[in-house]
């Protein structure tokens, strides 16, 4: 088998390289341990198609996922700002392509256009207080009533949780059946009930906005 990279991918390799250098090559000015999120360059991110590399045509640019990881590993080359590299991954293949992959038509035409351009922020929503990698301990609820479900719990360490506009999130639907019971959903955050926690600092990342999101109702 030929591993080797096509022509084609050297090409697109050479051109995220170059799109990186010219729109986000700019040095980090150290403002502590939150920065404000660099939405200028998310928007350039956007414009290249970043956001949407692996989101069929014609919303994203319907690449495959080592295609796209090389275009991650190009504008890392030469984007210093590592969070927003961080932000845009989470952004595309923790939300955006479960969207994609697993969404309804009627959510996919709403949304997916919007967050494969970045217009939109997404965030995915499964860590809780008490269920980091054990992730079948989470405790937030989905009950089940006449036209959708009413969610209720507490989200941790949500990647773009404070910016978000969609949030992918996660909840027991039935706790007798175990991972089975667990159901992802897609939700807008300006819901009522959905409140949006303020961005915590970390050790680096630190233009990625992370936070609580506490869903009640
Ligand atoms: C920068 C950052 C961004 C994140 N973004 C998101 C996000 O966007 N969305 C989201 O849902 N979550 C996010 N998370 C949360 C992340 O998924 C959790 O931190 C991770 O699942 C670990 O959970 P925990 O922090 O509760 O640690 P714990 O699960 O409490 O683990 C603590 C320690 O125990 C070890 N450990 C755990 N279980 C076992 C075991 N069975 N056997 C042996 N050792 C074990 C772990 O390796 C670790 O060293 C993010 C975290 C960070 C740091």
């Amino acid at each position: 088998m030929d591993f080797s990279w096509t022509d084609d991918q050297h090409k697109l390799y050479t051109q995220a390289r170059k799109f990186a250098l010219d729109h986000l090559n700019a040095p980090i000015i150290p403002s502590g341990p939150i920065h404000p999120f660099p939405l200028e360059k998310w928007r350039q991110c956007g414009k290249f198609g970043l956001l949407g590399l692996t989101i069929p045509k014609p919303d994203g640019l319907g690449l495959d996922i080592l295609t796209s990881a090389l275009v991650f590993e190009a504008f890392g080359q030469e984007c210093p700002d590592r969070g927003l590299l961080f932000a845009a991954g989470a952004h595309l293949f923790a939300a955006t392509m479960p969207i994609s992959e697993f969404g309804t038509d009627h959510l996919k035409k709403n949304v997916l256009s919007d967050l494969a351009s970045g217009k939109k922020i997404a965030a995915n929503a499964i860590s809780e207080h008490q269920a980091g990698s054990d992730v079948l301990a989470i405790q937030m609820t989905a009950d089940k009533t006449e036209g959708g479900y009413i969610l209720n719990g507490e989200k941790s360490f949500v990647t773009n949780g404070p910016i978000a506009d969609v949030v992918v999130v996660y909840a027991v639907t039935n706790p007798k059946a175990g991972y089975l019971g667990i159901t992802g959903f897609a939700v807008e955050s300006k819901e009522p009930g959905v409140e949006l926690g303020k961005a915590f600092g970390k050790m680096g990342l630190n233009t990625t906005q992370g936070g609580y999101i506490t869903f009640k109702d």
